[in-house]
């Protein structure tokens, strides 16, 4: 695995900067008596879901790699962290890493408010270019009114599934090109 992807670490770049901390410019000394107007609020729900992100990575890595510890850098650097700690381990569990770090960066753009990640996935039905993403219910829809399910809904994927597909494609795409 060797160009590592860090699409994830920026769209988390993004979303901490533009989301957590709008248009923070710092109370000034602190010695004014401006300090009657609370900070800016920080997105709270961003906050969370980064720290959520964080810890779930954390958390995965250690499962399989015990000896890297605590992770303590910036949010972003974690994917990164979870690389270096996990490229021992046969490709079957680097990829099933991978599809998790790319599950993040589509939901982080999602936070951030470009759905058209999605679409930017073929179906894993029906492969057509034709997916949506359905904000309601968290997760893409298949358009081709042939793509649907027993009782004739359009199909839906979750993140993760789109992710495992992608990370798959690219493993074969990758196999393919040697
Ligand atoms: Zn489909």
């Amino acid at each position: 695995m060797g160009q590592a992807d860090d699409t994830t670490a920026q769209r988390l770049r993004l979303l901490q900067r533009e989301f957590v901390q709008p248009g923070s410019r710092g109370p000034g000394d602190g010695r004014t008596a401006t300090q009657v107007h609370a900070p800016a609020p920080l997105n709270i729900g961003i906050v969370d879901r980064i720290r959520a992100a964080v810890y779930e990575v954390e958390t995965h890595t250690r499962a399989s790699a015990p000896e890297a510890g605590r992770f303590t850098g910036e949010a972003e650097r974690v994917y990164d962290w979870a690389r270096q700690h996990t490229a021992h381990l046969e490709p079957e569990r680097q990829a099933v890493r991978e599809a998790l770090i790319y599950r993040q960066g589509l939901e982080h753009a999602i936070a951030a408010g470009d759905t058209d990640v999605v679409t930017r996935h073929p179906c894993p039905g029906c492969g057509c270019w034709g997916m949506y993403w359905d904000r309601n219910e968290g997760e893409a829809f298949c358009v081709n009114r042939y793509c649907v399910d027993d009782a004739g809904l359009s199909r839906t994927w979750s993140l993760a599934h789109i992710a495992q597909q992608h990370v798959a494609r690219l493993k074969s795409l990758k196999s393919q090109a040697t």
